[in-house]
């Protein structure tokens, strides 16, 4: 197995910031709630968060997705809800890479039931050639076609999260 950089950290950093601009006058004078997806978005969560520049609660939900090592397999059931209210606040849901789509579609209908003000899903890569489900990507950092990334949050049999880069991984691997 083989792992080849494919996002280095100053990327992340700029692209953090770009999206945190966004994400803050996209939402001015509205009250926040920054919702990260444990474990996998963790350091996106925590940049984006700090480089925001205005008011902000936090929370985190977690989802247990029952599949094989490199993909989910469509059962997807919330194992750790929010624990802040959301009714009248505006919501951006953070997650670290959208694939078929079917753990965000899970968590944002968990959260619509709670009637946000608005509810916004931003992610850290894009992959597209899986999607089973439209999820609307109201802030995207990196979109990427196929392929197997870690790092940065990302991991492979939760190996690899606590890299700085984002790499992908090559060669002959379990999936
Ligand atoms: P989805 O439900 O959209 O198919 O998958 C989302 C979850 O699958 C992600 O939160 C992540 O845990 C895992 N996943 C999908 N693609 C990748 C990938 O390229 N790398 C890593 N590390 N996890 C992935």
């Amino acid at each position: 197995m083989q792992m080849q950089l494919l996002i280095s950290k100053e990327a992340i950093k700029r692209r953090v910031r770009e999206l945190a601009s966004q994400i803050a006058s996209d939402h001015s004078g509205r009250e926040l709630v920054l919702v990260g997806i444990l474990k996998g978005a963790v350091f996106f969560f925590s940049d984006l968060a700090r480089e925001l520049g205005v008011p902000a609660r936090i929370d985190f939900v977690r989802a247990a997705s029952y599949g094989s090592l490199s993909t989910s397999s469509g059962t997807v059931t919330l194992i750790k809800d929010i624990e802040l209210s959301v009714e009248n606040r505006s919501v951006v849901l953070v997650e670290d890479i959208v694939d078929t789509g079917l753990t965000l579609a899970c968590i944002v209908e968990e959260l619509k039931k709670k009637n946000p003000l608005s509810l916004k899903v931003c992610v850290l890569v894009d992959k597209l050639e899986r999607r089973k489900v439209e999820i609307p990507v109201d802030y995207c950092g990196f979109r990427i076609e196929s392929g197997f990334v870690v790092g940065y949050g990302l991991d492979y049999d939760e190996q690899y999260r606590n890299l700085s880069e984002i790499y992908a991984l090559q060669g002959d691997f379990p999936t």
